[in-house]
């Protein structure tokens, strides 16, 4: 029998374990996505991109997949029958598989085409079957076909080749993704099945204590975990349990137990983050994919549990990332032995830059943006989605590139498929969440992050609001936004004033915007009022009114051609300048200025004008000035002559057959070294 007293105390205790559960419901994150249902992207410069990746790309990736040395798909046909033997292609392809219905169910969420969801229903089908083969819902087929006593690398076998917790977590991140696209949960049943195979496989021991080789999982069992916590109703679809605080838990441990001495793992090595835990990290380090991708999901963790050490190790390594290792498009991942990140400024013009890798950092780029609601990680996700991303892909859609150099003496080169076409899947699953990234929101606030043109319908609590961009970016800085409330009603429209355009430096320290105009680069009107003096704080101008029906922000960017030069640690960039307009970065390619570009060097005085070009490259703006040519005359003597040159867009790089591309051209002296700032 309870005593009054005691009962007070647990009626208390009930309380109080109310008020944790409530803090815990509540999302760390500071701003929240708007689901891609909610945006239309209508403009000039991504519509046209993402007609062609959603009829050209994705057909032709899957077209590759199916036939690839067997056929991807096959596997799990041959798991279902039973086979023993066969797998095509490497132990990664199951997620590669999932990554691809992941890229294709975002850009379902913005367009539906029942013919490609009917194709997906049919892969879904496939691996459902192949996962009802085992009783207890495991799915790896190329464990299951090859060495099918060997899951999770245990028993001889090799986790760090198996990638099995990648493709788990591939798959469950899929799941979410297409049941948030179409409402079918039959995904999401078997990542259910399997999750929950995973939590009672692997942990603290008794059970196996392993973590991931490649990181991927750690963000996507904390998105099962979220999808679960906000549709309780879809467990009921689902006819295994779902305890979604698994997910998290587990996603938990493979973070917190990187670094550490664990039982069954056979090494702890730089390569896949496991050589310090994670919080003592100070330096983004190894395989630049997965240390992006380890470092987005701890991000995303820590917009889930609120926790402090989360929360620093991600902006500290973002920090050391963005500041020290990467590159003026975006790119990351300096050398090609281990794909890794090289030491702080070790930048070479012909490094290693896997589309995957800037990918990778765009994702953790967003999970910062949502998780602080500072404006500088979606500057760096902007310079990769119209830079180091955005090249993955050629103009036609159905070439790629692995390597993303900044000089390429014979030229990048495309192609049609590769042994490992990790590439394609993540270009996809980015450009597909992309039309998600241009608005966020809080609770009473909306977030302008990106300039497309778009109309977005939000809910800011009880109220409703459509907000409509129209703009020329990235070719020109005009930027119209119509704001629509339902009635109206009082909040804050936080508009991204971009660094480029803002600062005198960005990525830290590590590039210098030279050439600036006088002004402080951008204005703002609202109803055809010109305001002055804008702040902006965390690189966010925000304007607070009534908004009524009919109001318009007008957003002017100054975009002249601006000549970027490195840190003078930046060995590969001493005596080098780059040019950038707007987000842009440039390149010169042979095509447009002879064969060797290389011998190319711009002279201080010369001045770049832009150009748009309707008919070149699906349309660009291209920039042309005098520089000096350096060639060798036939009787073997250096000349030098005034040469017109040309430069595209570094994404359009590679798409008029093999030609030489450089990005950082060779100076004259007076401005080889950037200028000193006092
Ligand atoms: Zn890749």
């Amino acid at each position: 029998m309870i005593k009054l007293s005691s009962l007070g105390v647990f009626l208390a205790m009930l309380g109080y374990l109310a008020d944790i559960y409530k803090v815990s419901a509540q999302p760390a994150n500071k701003l929240t996505p708007i689901p891609i249902q909610s945006v239309t992207i209508e403009d000039s410069f991504w519509s046209p991109k993402r007609k062609v990746w959603q009829e050209v790309t994705i057909p032709d990736c899957f077209k590759k997949f199916e036939n690839d040395r067997g056929g991807a798909l096959n596997n799990f046909d041959r798991v279902r029958d039973g086979k023993t033997d066969g797998h095509a292609g490497p132990p990664w392809y199951d997620g590669l598989i999932y990554e691809m219905i992941r890229g294709t169910a975002d850009f379902l969420a913005a367009k539906r085409d029942p013919v490609l969801e009917a194709r997906i229903d049919g892969y879904i089908a496939r691996i459902a079957a192949a996962q009802a083969r085992d009783p207890e819902g495991y799915l790896n087929t190329w464990t299951q076909l090859e060495h099918p006593n060997q899951r999770w690398g245990l028993n001889g076998g090799n986790d760090g080749y198996q990638h099995e917790m990648y493709n788990v977590g591939a798959m469950c991140e899929t799941a979410v993704h297409y049941c948030r696209a179409t409402g079918k949960s039959q995904l999401l049943k078997c990542a259910v099945k399997l999750a929950n195979y995973t939590c009672d496989q692997i942990g603290l021991a008794p059970k196996h204590e392993l973590v991931p080789n490649h990181a991927i999982a750690e963000e996507a069992f904390g998105d099962l975990y979220l999808f679960f916590r906000k549709h309780p109703e879809l467990k009921r679809e689902i006819p295994v349990k779902v305890d979604e605080q698994r997910y998290l838990d587990l996603a938990q441990y493979w973070v917190e137990a990187r670094g550490h001495q664990r039982k069954d793992q056979r090494s702890y090595r730089e390569y896949n983050q496991d050589h310090i835990p994670v919080f003592r990290q100070t330096a983004i380090e190894g395989h630049a994919v997965r240390a992006a991708l380890l470092c987005s999901g701890v991000a995303a963790l820590a917009g889930i549990n609120g926790r402090n050490d989360y929360r620093e190790a991600a902006i500290r390594l973002w920090e050391n990332m963005s500041e020290k290792k990467m590159y003026v498009t975006g790119g990351i991942g300096a050398t090609a032995q281990g794909e890794a990140f090289g030491k702080d400024y070790f930048l070479p013009n012909d490094g290693y830059l896997e589309t995957c890798g800037a990918v990778g950092a765009s994702f953790f780029d967003r999970n910062l943006n949502l998780l602080t609601g500072d404006a500088r990680y979606v500057d760096a996700l902007e310079r990769e989605l119209y830079n180091g991303a955005l090249t993955g892909v050629s103009l036609a859609g159905d070439t790629y590139t692995y390597v993303n150099p900044l000089f390429s003496p014979n030229g990048n080169s495309r192609w049609s498929w590769n042994g490992c076409p990790c590439c394609p899947p993540m270009f996809l699953k980015l450009m597909g969440a992309m039309p998600g990234y241009i608005y966020a929101q809080d609770k009473s606030d909306v977030y302008v992050n990106l300039f497309v043109g778009s109309k977005a319908r939000l809910q800011l609590g009880e109220r409703k609001l459509v907000l409509t961009q129209s703009t020329d970016y990235p070719w020109h800085g005009e930027v119209r936004i119509a704001v629509e409330p339902a009635r109206t009603s009082e909040f804050d429209l936080h508009i991204r004033i971009p660094d480029w355009c803002q600062g005198k430096t960005f990525s830290g320290d590590l590039y210098q915007l030279n050439n600036r105009s006088s002004t402080n680069g951008f204005r703002l009107k609202v109803n055809g009022k010109a305001l002055e003096e804008v702040e902006t704080v965390c690189g966010y101008a925000t304007l607070h009114r009534k908004w009524k029906r009919g109001d318009t922000v007008e957003l002017h960017l100054d975009m002249p051609v601006v000549r970027v030069t490195a840190n003078d640690h930046v060995e590969s960039a001493v005596g080098r300048v780059a040019f950038m307009r707007g987000p842009i970065v440039y390149c010169f390619e042979g095509t447009d200025n002879g064969q060797a570009v290389e011998n190319l060097t711009i002279s201080p005085e010369s001045k770049f004008e832009p150009e748009y070009r309707n008919n070149l490259l699906g349309g660009v703006t291209v920039l042309h000035a005098t520089a000096t040519g350096v060639f060798k005359t036939a009787a073997d003597q250096i000349a030098s002559v005034p040469f017109q040159v040309t430069a595209i867009p570094y994404y359009a790089n590679a798409n008029r057959g093999t030609c030489q591309m450089q990005v950082w051209m060779a100076a004259s002296q007076e401005h080889a070294k950037p200028q000193k700032q006092e």
